[in-house]
């Protein structure tokens, strides 16, 4: 059985990011093809009998609530969170913080086992660059969230996931501040390409050069020699619980850098855990041995890696 589930429970993310597979789709006004859909109790509740009675995921499994989208955005968000405390399932929720969620009817949140914040920065330019909101609400969100959350018994794991570009190294230590403010862990990671696309380019040696010329003036790249030169540590070190990732629209897609126009098939047609293995391992047996997609796993799942010793920060 599958102890962990990434999932998204909404269609629509509100931030720009310009290296973010949805940010790339709100920049160019793609998003805007696809109507909202925000999925609701009862469907989650379908979704999650499905898993428990065909034993497809463990009793008390692991949701990950966020992969392409924004989760506060969900008007029935409290509600799935309600369901899962209820029905013993543990989750773990990543926001931008652009907007608090309703937390109106939300009840204890005991279950929660971690709230991450994910920040492009530490300054109102940072913001304008990537998330495109205003930095002071963002922060006051952030406050806010986490009174809500402990309020209602939230013991979990909360911090900033801080992304790193060239233009704000310099605002780590204010991040760093506001965290321990609001009794937050702070992690740093290198900001990489997200599903927008020139990952794959970009190792192969084709990202045009326009794109090369903006990238290398925003984000790093000196740390893919260590982790090529390390890789089989790396490799290691990233084994995770098995998982599954599913759309918004409970369609099993083939990982977490794709959203549901890479759907393989829906999670009601699967009904068993070694039918949905089979999936995975057919998946895995089209992309071969290539190693690029070693390269592009290492790269992907390096956000795992904090790079706060940088500047001398304790994780
Ligand atoms: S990186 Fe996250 S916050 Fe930014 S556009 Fe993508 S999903 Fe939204």
């Amino acid at each position: 059985m599958y102890p962990e589930i990434y999932m998204d429970i909404l269609n629509k993310c509100n931030a720009r990011c310009k290296y973010c597979l949805t940010g790339q789709a709100n920049r160019t006004g793609y998003s805007s093809r696809f109507p909202a859909y925000y999925m609701d109790v009862r469907t989650f509740d379908r979704l999650a009998r499905h898993m428990l009675d065909h034993q497809i995921m463990t009793p008390d499994a692991l949701f990950h609530i966020y992969n392409w989208y924004e989760p506060t955005l969900n008007p029935h968000l409290a509600g799935i969170l309600n369901y899962m405390r209820e029905h013993g399932l543990r989750v773990d929720m990543s926001t931008n913080a652009g907007r608090c969620m309703d937390f109106s009817g939300l009840g204890d949140c005991g279950h929660m086992e971690s709230i991450l914040f994910s920040m492009p920065g530490f300054s109102q330019s940072s913001y304008d660059r990537i998330h495109g909101f205003d930095f002071e609400q963002v922060k006051q969100n952030i406050r806010t969230t986490m009174k809500e959350l402990r309020q209602r018994g939230f013991k979990g794991d909360a911090y900033i996931n801080f992304h790193l570009y060239q233009f704000n190294l310099g605002e780590i230590y204010g991040a760093k501040a506001f965290a321990d403010s609001v009794g937050l862990r702070l992690h740093s990671i290198f900001a990489y390409f997200n599903g927008s696309g020139e990952f794959e380019p970009y190792l192969r040696g084709t990202l045009s050069a326009e794109e090369m010329k903006d990238a290398t003036r925003e984000i790093f790249f000196g740390h893919l020699y260590e982790l090529e030169k390390h890789a089989e540590k790396y490799l290691e070190q990233f084994v995770e619980p098995e998982s599954i990732t599913l759309s918004e629209f409970c369609n099993v897609i083939p990982g977490r850098g794709c959203n549901d126009e890479s759907k393989v098939c829906s999670i009601f047609d699967l009904h068993s855990y070694e039918e949905v293995k089979a999936v995975y391992d057919s998946l895995a047996a089209k992309r071969g041995n290539d190693p690029i997609y070693r390269q592009i796993h290492l790269w992907a799942h390096s956000y795992k890696l904090s790079m706060n010793h940088l500047f001398g920060i304790p994780d």
